[in-house]
């Protein structure tokens, strides 16, 4: 299953964040339940949820996942407010993605302020248990960072430690981010199979329910979190491309966050979405050097 992050707002809400999709001729998504960097949302019964389902019903997508917003940090020990604030927005989350019709929410897990990583994760661990119960029906995808500043989650070995702090860890899933992962420092480009290798020292490859299928601006290593199109950054397009077409991943949602291109190269617009060209690429399996035009007409 290959799609994009999409929109949700206006007076369409999710009805809307479907036919986005679908305007990029994908057969999955991924939504954030408002703004991605603010937590103002609506009230469920005016989310135009039953048109939704019924649109996805009749064009064949059959999976989705939710995004949570990126300003949820459970990692934080230095204002008690922040953490409360983000346990109750989570659990609302929770109810949210179950009410739309997914069963995976992704969540950065979160960031220790300064306070250092044992710290931060038992925070994180603390959170988890504050909203998984043994009746949750829907998973958190844990995403893999990238490093940047003090996120929590740039390697396999720390999430782990928060998985085996979780009283409900079956209810816990992984995100897989491949810029996150490259600029974390795992050699997602050449070695992909290593990556996996790696992973599968702590989990099974089933828990992967996410991939976000993203090129890098930056080095391996260098703890940025700059993602790139795809083809255009230092993973490149071969092994992005052979993600997609992994038998272990063709059930999974693969989702692009690539940035919106300008019509310009250089030019600070971005207003043209990537993802219709993104997608026809990697389904054709032959990289376009010419995407911005592809993408701007
Ligand atoms: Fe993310
Ligand atoms: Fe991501
Ligand atoms: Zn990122």
């Amino acid at each position: 299953m290959l799609g994009s992050h999409v929109g949700l707002g206006g007076k369409e809400q999710f009805l809307g964040s479907v036919q986005e999709a679908l305007s990029y001729g994908a057969d999955t998504f991924m939504v954030y339940t408002g703004a991605p960097q603010n937590t103002r949302r609506k009230d469920l019964s005016e989310m135009r949820i039953p048109e939704a389902k019924a649109l996805m019903a009749e064009s064949g997508i059959k999976e989705f996942v939710v995004h949570a917003p990126y300003i949820i940090n459970l990692g934080n020990t230095v204002k008690p407010e922040n953490f409360d604030f983000g346990v109750e927005f989570l659990r609302e989350e929770l109810r949210r993605t179950e009410a739309m019709g997914s069963t995976t929410l992704v969540l950065h897990p979160g960031a220790h302020v300064g306070e250092g990583e044992d710290t931060g994760i038992m925070q994180i661990i603390k959170g988890l248990n504050l909203v998984l119960d043994a009746d949750t029906k829907v998973r958190i995808a844990l995403e893999t960072m990238a490093g940047k500043g003090s996120e929590i989650g740039t390697s396999f070995a720390q999430l782990a430690r928060i998985y085996d702090g979780v009283t409900h860890n079956n209810k816990l899933r992984l995100c897989l981010d491949t810029c996150h992962l490259n600029d974390a420092g795992y050699n997602v480009k050449d070695d992909f199979e290593g990556v996996l290798a790696e992973m599968e020292r702590y989990f099974p490859i089933n828990q992967v329910a996410c991939i976000h299928l993203n090129d890098s601006k930056n080095d391996q290593g260098a703890a940025k979190d700059r993602h790139e199109n795809i083809g255009f950054g230092t993973i490149g397009f071969d092994r992005l491309c052979a993600i997609t077409r992994m038998p272990e991943f063709a059930d999974t949602p693969i989702i692009l966050e690539t940035p919106y291109m300008s019509a310009e190269e250089g030019g600070k617009d971005r207003t043209y979405p990537p993802y219709k060209a993104e997608i026809a690429m990697l389904r054709a399996g032959v990289f376009n050097p010419e995407l911005r035009k592809a993408v701007v007409g």
